[in-house]
């Protein structure tokens, strides 16, 4: 048996040999939990300990085995076994702290969103609708007559080489009739991303005085009224078409100003994106949601405070997570599959699980 003081040592010796492959944060906080040296945090506790490093060789290797893997059992429910082993696999890799900085992690998150972006501007909706993830908490929702997206951000903010171009930005605006921006910060909201819509004519929603600093590009910004009850009729595609969007008044901690956001398409397919909501005080009204109005598929961000009780409160027909691998964040922070499946087993909920550029179909 290894005592703690061995453990540690062994840790600090790892630590010491690879002074570079890591950031400091994670140096100061491995070990750090009391009786738990394997543990860099106890929001980790039941994900298995994160790598220090590893040869590109084989995050490569991974890579190529995820993508046939995600390729061959596709996002479906029941969720098949390998998709699990995938995903805990690109966790593996996008957990370690140098991640964001590593080309071959920045050339694989550039193919797949160039693969999805292509696959958009390829797919035509019949029925139902079919729903991509982005990055982040971004995703695109299409229906036969409508498209929308939900806080699209080319990649992680102030990571140079981590994100698309402009130009897939503009294919991206070009794909999508109007898009929603939850709150201001930087992993949700993107005024490049918002400016590509306003040049196209289509709406960029926001809360209430997002980049009022600069008042020329925020009046050309829809702001809806943020209302537990308020319908707005949103025109897109030059009036031929509406969106009914209800942008509940939701809040990240107890300041920051987070719509929630109800969006249903012409033919009633309704999702609903939550933003970085957290306070525990909109429960109130988070509890009437799914007796308001039926929600087909429900986006929260997978960190949110207890998000059991948003799934009853919003009773939707299908959970499909976001905000997983949010890259500029800290190890810790950078929420993994495996806090996902646990934070929701045995909520009774269907629950999908999407990375990067992949999409689902729902009936
Ligand atoms: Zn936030
Ligand atoms: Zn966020």
């Amino acid at each position: 048996m290894t005592s703690r003081r061995e453990s540690l040592r062994w840790i600090g010796a790892a630590l010491a040999s690879a002074p570079a492959l890591f950031g400091q944060q994670s140096q100061a906080i491995i070990g750090s939990v009391p009786g738990k040296p394997w543990l860099s945090s106890t929001r980790r506790e039941f994900t298995a300990p994160e790598l220090l490093d590893a040869p590109d060789e084989w995050i490569e290797r991974s890579f190529g085995w995820v993508d046939d893997m995600l390729r061959r059992f596709p996002p479906s429910l029941p969720e098949h076994p390998v998709r699990r082993a995938a995903l805990i696999r690109l966790d593996d890799i996008l957990h370690i702290g140098s991640a964001p900085q590593k080309p071959v992690v920045q050339s694989y998150f550039k193919r797949r969103m160039e693969a999805a972006i292509a696959e958009i501007e390829a797919t035509r909706v019949t029925r139902g609708a079919r729903i991509w993830k982005l990055y982040n908490h971004g995703f695109l929702v299409r229906t036969p007559t409508v498209s929308w997206t939900y806080d699209i951000v080319p990649g992680p903010p102030r990571i140079d080489g981590f994100r698309i171009s402009p130009e897939q930005v503009v294919r991206l605006a070009a794909q999508s009739d109007a898009t929603f921006i939850s709150h201001l910060h930087n992993d949700h909201a993107n005024e490049e991303v918002a400016a590509a819509f306003l040049e196209r004519g289509k709406p960029a929603v926001a809360p209430e005085g997002l980049w009022k600093e600069n008042a020329a590009f925020a009046t050309k910004l829809t702001y809806p009224k943020r209302s537990t009850t308020e319908l707005t009729k949103l025109p897109v595609q030059k009036g031929a078409q509406v969106l009914e969007v209800v942008a509940y008044p939701g809040h990240q901690g107890a300041s920051i100003l987070n719509n929630v956001h109800l969006v249903r398409s012409p033919e009633r397919f309704t999702t609903m994106q939550t933003g970085d909501q957290s306070n525990v005080g909109d429960f109130e009204w988070l509890a009437q949601v799914g007796a308001q109005h039926k929600i087909d598929v429900l986006l929260p961000n997978c960190w949110t405070t207890d998000i059991q009780r948003l799934a009853r409160g919003t009773n939707p027909r299908l959970i499909l997570t976001g905000h997983e691998n949010e890259m500029a964040h800290t190890v810790p922070h950078r929420e993994d599959y495996t806090q996902t499946w646990q934070h929701l087993h045995g909520s009774g909920y269907p629950l999908l699980l999407l990375t990067w550029g992949e999409s689902y179909t729902i009936a």
